[in-house]
């Protein structure tokens, strides 16, 4: 019987990580996945209660931050590819506290490629994945779709941070010849988000009878993806991306947030068998975030030509799997909105 390749995923007890942890421990039982995650207040095990006890399945608690910790563990393990989800990744929380947005997304990237690169040499197919997002390329105006050679302009200390990942993976593929693929997608919704994040915020304040604050005149516009389509997409990255090259992944799903939020509102009427038009009433305009791009939208062509990649659910069905989940998940909810989310709620929105 062959030895099981090892594949360590970085973050993977938060949102997106969590869900491509499961697939990979579900669905690709030739591997052994490492879940390396230091469990800040977006890392969850709860997320992953039904494959904790996979025997292809390990959690090692640790912080990419430390590299003498990272050396040992890939000196010990010899993984044979890493997908790097770990990071700070709230855009609100990178303004009031830029650096620790340094520490992590910067510092802890080039610290996982360093540990990477003797294994380089060991392993000819050794491959590292870095997950980072869209707002690395700036904001766009009403027309026009970010492409893979669209310049970076970053505009949030969250988004300087992921572009300079982003800058330090491709570089350590030209200096040292690291095997790197990037892929760059747009906002993620689905279960296990934390409710700081626009649709799980909302849903947990309609369930709540709580304002829902919208940013601005809540024009903004996003491109949004059900997350275990992109779960899907970065599964195909991984085995088949080429080498050096960087994928965007978006839904063909463009938003304007007071549009969504209508929507999200009339979906959460029915669920809750609320008079129609009862949430929409909960909307309140608050003052802007500084720097706010006005708008973000992938083409996703190139994954979609050469991968045949393209989202499964549309919106309206990725909405409802997801509201059903956090109805369904109310302990969950519960363990995650009690003690510092609260204090994080209070400074952001009552303040
Ligand atoms: P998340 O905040 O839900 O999860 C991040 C995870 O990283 C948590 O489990 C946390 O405990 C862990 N972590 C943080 N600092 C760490 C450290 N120093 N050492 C080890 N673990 C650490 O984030 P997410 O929304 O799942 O995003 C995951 C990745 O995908 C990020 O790199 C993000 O930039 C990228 N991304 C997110 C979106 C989105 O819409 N959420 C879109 C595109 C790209």
């Amino acid at each position: 019987q062959k030895t099981p390749k090892k594949i360590l995923i970085t973050g993977g007890a938060g949102f997106i990580g969590s869900h491509v942890v499961r697939r990979f421990v579900q669905t690709h039982k030739q591997y052994h996945v490492y879940n390396l995650d230091t469990l800040t207040y977006a890392g969850n095990l709860e997320n992953l209660k039904d494959v904790e006890k996979s025997p292809n399945y390990t959690f090692i608690k640790g912080d990419i931050t430390d590299d003498e910790f990272l050396n040992d563990l890939f000196f010990q393990k010899k993984f044979d590819g890493v997908i790097h989800f770990a990071a700070e990744s709230h855009v609100d929380r990178s303004i009031s506290d830029p650096l620790s947005f340094v520490k992590t997304n910067v510092l802890g990237t080039v610290n996982l490629l360093n540990a990477s690169l003797d294994l380089v040499n060991q392993n000819p197919s050794f491959r590292f994945y870095h997950i980072s997002t869209d707002e690395v390329y700036g904001a766009l105006g009403e027309a026009g779709f970010f492409t893979e050679t669209t310049p970076y302009s970053p505009n949030s200390p969250y988004s300087a941070s992921k572009a300079s990942s982003d800058h330090f993976v491709r570089a350590y593929g030209e200096t040292y010849g690291l095997p790197y693929v990037i892929s760059n997608c747009s906002n993620n919704y689905g279960p296990n988000q934390f409710p700081e994040k626009l649709i799980p915020l909302f849903i947990n304040n309609i369930i709540q009878n709580k304002p829902l604050p919208l940013y601005g005149d809540g024009n903004y516009t996003r491109d949004w993806l059900y997350v275990e389509d992109h779960a899907m997409a970065i599964d195909l990255i991984f085995h088949k991306g080429k080498t050096g090259e960087t994928y965007n992944i978006g839904g063909f799903n463009e938003w304007k947030n007071i549009d969504l939020t209508k929507l999200l509102c009339s979906l959460m009427d029915k669920k809750l068998d609320r008079k129609i038009g009862s949430s929409e009433k909960l909307m309140t305009f608050v003052k802007n975030r500084p720097g706010h791009d006005l708008r973000y939208a992938i083409d996703a062509s190139k994954i979609n030509k050469e991968l045949g990649w393209k989202p499964s659910v549309t919106f309206e069905q990725g909405l409802e799997k997801t509201i059903d989940w956090y109805l369904e998940n109310t302990v969950w909810l519960d363990h995650v909105t009690s003690g510092d989310y609260m204090e994080y709620y209070k400074k952001q929105y009552q303040s």
